[in-house]
This record gives structure tokens, sequence and C-alpha cells, in this order.
């Protein structure tokens, strides 16, 4: 049976690569999942495993990497994400970085397969300059407890261009911006999970400092089409992907209040060290080379993500 492309998601059990594992089988490829499901769940990609073209392998990309056959396309995306993951994983965060990126690249080297890695917003820090373009090099505390994550982040960047520049490897970079959705991990500790828990459990919401910081949260359908778009595009020039509509977490406060149409109360909690105080992508070369923008609003995402947890049974 003659199939599509061939494509490795690493990290395909997590939020963004359960998704991306779902959009290339619609793309008609065939997808090997790899996923040491220390923050990815196996709940996120079951729907998948009768399918003729996925298979599921358990394993930790900081080990010698390799897969049997051709490969065309590797999307890099093993990682803990949130910042209360990365900070209770400390070492593996810097590893699946550093070394798991270099396993990966190592093996889109021997089968000729174009990688994507999945970079962050977080190179930029506590950025100085907004909103941040890719041309920002960054504002980041080397050894404060976000540096596992942004330096481990900024070292596969330089790794992925190394490789690129070295050894000819065809590669992209997706700088994704704060992203929400269905598959989330309700206990993730990231502000929209934590906020539509505590709203859905009668508990009061979590504001960290006085929750006039900023993010721009994306939604997920509209990040992985951006990075699928990114994969197939040509360029090999990080590309900010992320929702440039900006809020405070005050803000957020509002969104969730006004789509469950009561008021909820709010403790507000210490700021955590090196918090970046905001955040918001220029999205210009985004739009100019895959011809993409974000198109839900966060209201509607945040709707979605509320049916997710219910689907859970949170709330119930
Ligand atoms: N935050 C908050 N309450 C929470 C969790 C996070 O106010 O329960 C704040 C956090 O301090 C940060 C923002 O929300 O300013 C986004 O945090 P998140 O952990 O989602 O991701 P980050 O963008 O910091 O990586």
């Amino acid at each position: 049976m003659s199939r599509g492309p061939r494509s490795l998601v690493t990290g395909g059990a997590g939020f963004l690569g359960s998704h991306l594992c779902d959009r290339l089988i619609q793309e008609g490829h065939e997808v090997i999942c790899i996923d040491n499901l220390i923050t990815g769940d196996m709940d996120h990609v079951a729907h998948l495993l009768g399918h003729a073209g996925f298979r599921f392998i358990k394993y930790d990309v900081t080990e010698y990497l390799y897969v049997e056959g051709p490969l065309n396309y590797i999307l890099h995306f093993a990682s803990p994400a949130s910042p209360v993951d990365y900070q209770r994983l400390p070492i593996q965060t810097l590893k699946v970085g550093s070394l798991g990126t270099h396993k990966a690249l190592g093996l889109a080297k021997a089968k000729g397969a174009r990688l994507l890695l999945a970079s962050t917003s977080e190179v930029y820090g506590d950025p100085q300059v907004h909103p941040q373009p890719e041309s920002y090099w960054g504002h980041v505390n080397p050894v404060g407890p976000r540096g596992v994550y942004d330096e481990a982040k900024r070292f596969a960047e330089a790794m992925t261009m190394a490789y690129h520049r070295y050894h000819g490897v065809e590669t992209r970079i997706a700088r994704i911006f704060n992203t929400f959705g269905p598959r989330m991990r309700p206990h993730d500790g990231r502000v929209v999970s934590n906020f539509l828990m505590q709203a859905l459990e009668g508990r009061p919401l979590t504001v960290y400092g006085d929750g006039t910081q900023t993010r721009s949260f994306c939604f997920v359908s509209d990040m992985v089409d951006g990075l699928f778009r990114l994969l197939m595009s040509s360029g090999v020039e990080p590309v900010n992907l992320g929702n440039p509509a900006e809020r405070s977490i005050r803000d957020l406060v509002a969104a969730v209040e006004a789509i469950l149409g009561r008021r909820l109360e709010v403790t507000f909690n210490p700021l955590p060290q090196d918090d970046p105080r905001v955040r918001r992508p220029d999205i210009t070369r985004a739009r100019e080379r895959l011809g993409w923008e974000p198109k839900v609003e966060l209201e509607a995402g945040l709707r979605e993500t509320i049916a997710y947890f219910r689907g859970k049974g949170v709330g119930a």
C-alpha cells in the first residue's frame, strides 16, 4: 500500500504533539509518535491507536534514537512546557532540550528528513522589547528557576541552526507563544487550566502578583494550523506563532466570569520569580511567509476548553 509522507512526532502524546498527530494523519501522513509519558498522556492518542498509519512508541528521546525505514519529517515537541512542570522536572527539561534535540537532529540527518523544532516565546525571557519580533535576542536569566526551560530551548535553537549550517539538514523553528485548549492537563499549573478548573470546582482563582502582567493566548487549532504551514514552508529563520491579542491576567479572570455568567472569587498569590511582565508576538513574519494568523477569539476558545474539562467530569 503506498502511503503519504512518513513523520515522527516526539512528545506526540502531549498537548500540542497529540493535536499534531491528528493533523498529520488527516493530511495522509504515516505517523510515528514517541513519548516517555512524563507529561504526555496516552488518552490523547488512544483514538489513533487502531489507525493503520499510526504507531506509538514509549521512549525517552534523550536516549539513542533510531526508527526503521524512511522519514520525511521530524517534529520535535517533547518537553515539559508548563512552568510548574519544568521546575518540577528541571534536569529532564534541560536534557530533552539539549540531548533530545541532538538525537532528533541526528536522526533527521541520517534520514534526510526535515526537522521542525518546537521553540518558545520563553527564548525572549522577560522581554525589554514589546511586542517581540524574531529579531529580538531576549532577556533571560540563565540561573533563575525558568532558566532550565529558556536555556534548553535557546540551546535547541542553536543546535538546530548548527545542523542546518554544518550538515545541511532542513530545519524549521517555531517560537510558540501561550497556547490553550482541549487536552491541556487539568492540573498542569498554567493559568488557563488553573482558572478554568478553579472556576468549575467553585474554588477561588489564584492570580499571581497583581494580575496586570500580560500574555497573548492562542487557541490550539490555530496553533496547529500555523505549525503545519511552517513545516511545509521554506525559510529556516525562526517564526513566532501566537495570538497577538494581548490580555492581562485580570482580563482573563473577567473573560472567564463573562462566560460562566457569575462573579468569581480571586485570591492574590506572590508573583513567581522572573515571571515575564508582558508578552505579545509580532507575527508579521508568520503572516507574510505562511499566510497565517489566528482566527479563534479567546472567549470561543475558553468555551471549548470548558466543555473539554466538563467532559472529563470536572465540576460535575
Ligand atoms: N498565573 C496566575 N495564576 C495561576 C497561574 C499562572 O496568575 O494560577 C500567571 C503567571 O504568573 C503568569 C501568567 O499567569 O504571569 C501565565 O502563566 P503560565 O504558567 O500559564 O505560563 P507562562 O506564560 O508564565 O509560561
